[in-house]
């Protein structure tokens, strides 16, 4: 076999591989309830999921522990026993998983991997800046105190610094805005974006570098790199945009 068959084999029987074993994981909280294990001679069902699934301890106190979690929440509880999501990633919302929200959440698990599932959960929990100590160099703040000295109000100046940035950027994002004919986003709204959002992502409780620009409106539809509808993202608040933008016209489409 060549490195490519090779390869594209492995990948094929791994995806079958986990795809398997989350619909076995799903299946043992019922044939824990019946004890079913016991007709194929294992005295629990941690020795039945050991010995025909593999499944380690853990796994398995995981699987029948959310079961009984999700038991007042039909759709979360469906997805866990037909296989269809992960209990790793089940196990990242199970903290704010209610009878209101599943339906919502289990839209989420299965839509998005576990790192965006993961800062999903942590936006709705934490909903606090991170707290930031200013760190001004030697040479700024020699020259601020000397200004101070002088009797010079600083708050207003650094105030009247950042005003003239803000409308800097709010001057160039007013600007006309031709159709866009690809897809990337131009160097000079890259430039503009960065001078507003910096380096990270746009979402004021992340601090994760932006890897992404994002088009709140979609490209396809609006053709146009307008940045008033562009937001720099890490990964996984990226992915969590678009699943969240699915799971709207989804609804729509529902209706
Ligand atoms: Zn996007
Ligand atoms: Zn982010």
């Amino acid at each position: 076999m060549n490195d490519k068959d090779l390869l594209s084999v492995a990948i094929y029987f791994g995806k079958n591989a986990l795809e398997w074993k989350r619909k076995f994981t799903g299946l043992l909280p019922e044939i824990h309830k019946r004890k079913l294990y016991e007709k194929k001679n294992c005295s629990s069902i941690f020795e039945f999921a050991a010995k025909f699934g593999g499944l380690s301890n853990d796994q398995v106190r995981l699987a029948l522990n959310l079961e009984e979690r999700f038991e007042s929440m039909p759709r979360l509880h469906e997805a866990l026993v037909n296989g269809e999501v992960s209990i790793n990633k089940l196990a990242r919302v199970v903290s704010i998983a209610t009878p209101e929200n599943e339906a919502e959440l289990s839209e989420i698990v299965k839509n998005m991997s576990k790192s965006a599932v993961e800062t999903f959960v942590r936006d709705e929990k934490f909903t606090d800046l991170p707290r930031q100590t200013l760190t001004l160099n030697e040479e700024v703040k020699n020259r601020l105190i000397e200004l101070q000295s002088k009797g010079i109000d600083i708050n207003e100046l650094i105030s009247a610094a950042l005003n003239k940035r803000e409308e800097e950027i709010a001057e160039e994002k007013a600007q006309p805005v031709e159709l866009a004919t690809s897809r990337p986003v131009p160097a000079k709204t890259e430039r503009l974006l960065t001078k507003e959002h910096g380096t990270k992502c746009s979402i004021p409780t992340c601090k994760k570098p932006s890897e992404v620009i994002h088009h709140t409106q979609t490209f396809a539809i609006s053709h146009s790199h307008n940045p008033n509808y562009l937001a720099p993202l890490c990964k996984e608040h990226h992915e969590i945009a678009h699943a969240i933008n699915l799971r709207v016209r989804e609804k729509r489409f529902s209706k």
